[in-house]
């Protein structure tokens, strides 16, 4: 992994796992290491956009089941919930595509970093608006500094690696 200081604004180190999942053998372990942590087995996978996307549908690919992208506004033709959400830098929105959740699934929210724990419990809120249970949050990097854990306290957060 790469720290790139002063992205994408002055004042904040990015962690780039993009090295780690250019290799072969480091996705693996990531994607079989992220698919263990989902302890009880959940019903489906929400990806969050963008990173999340590569790891969340690898991780349901390997758990034998089905992924929800949840996306940035504007991307999908039919929406099912909207979150607006604040970031480490900026605010963002977060929609879930209609039609794919079916109420009472449990659902493991996976994405790449937790950082302030914003875009997490944003997707959060769109599972239970949802009618659905959030089972876990899997991530591959937590910056504990940013307070994300205790942002989530009583959701079951795991995260691989961290500071
Ligand atoms: P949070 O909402 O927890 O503050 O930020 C987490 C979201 O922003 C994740 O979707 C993640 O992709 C992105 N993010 C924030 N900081 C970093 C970082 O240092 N590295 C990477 N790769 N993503 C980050």
């Amino acid at each position: 992994m790469r720290e790139v200081p002063d992205f994408p604004q002055p004042g904040v180190l990015f962690r780039d796992i993009n090295p780690v999942l250019a290799d072969p053998a480091a996705l693996r372990v990531l994607v079989d290491a992220l698919a263990a942590t989902a302890d009880p087995v959940p019903d489906v996978v929400l990806a969050l956009e963008a990173r999340g996307f590569l790891l969340g549908a690898a991780v349901a690919y390997s758990l034998g089941l089905g992924v929800v992208p949840v996306r940035k506004a504007g991307k999908l033709p039919e929406v099912a919930h909207r979150v607006d959400y604040a970031l480490e830098y900026g605010t963002a929105t977060f929609e879930l595509p209609a039609g794919v959740l079916r109420p009472g699934q449990r659902v493991l929210v996976v994405d790449d970093v937790l950082a302030t724990g914003g875009t997490v419990e944003a997707a959060c809120e769109l599972v239970e608006r949802a009618g659905c249970s959030v089972s876990g949050v899997s991530v591959v990097f937590e910056i504990g500094a940013l307070g994300g854990r205790e942002r989530l306290v009583g959701r079951k957060v795991s995260a691989l690696l961290g500071v």
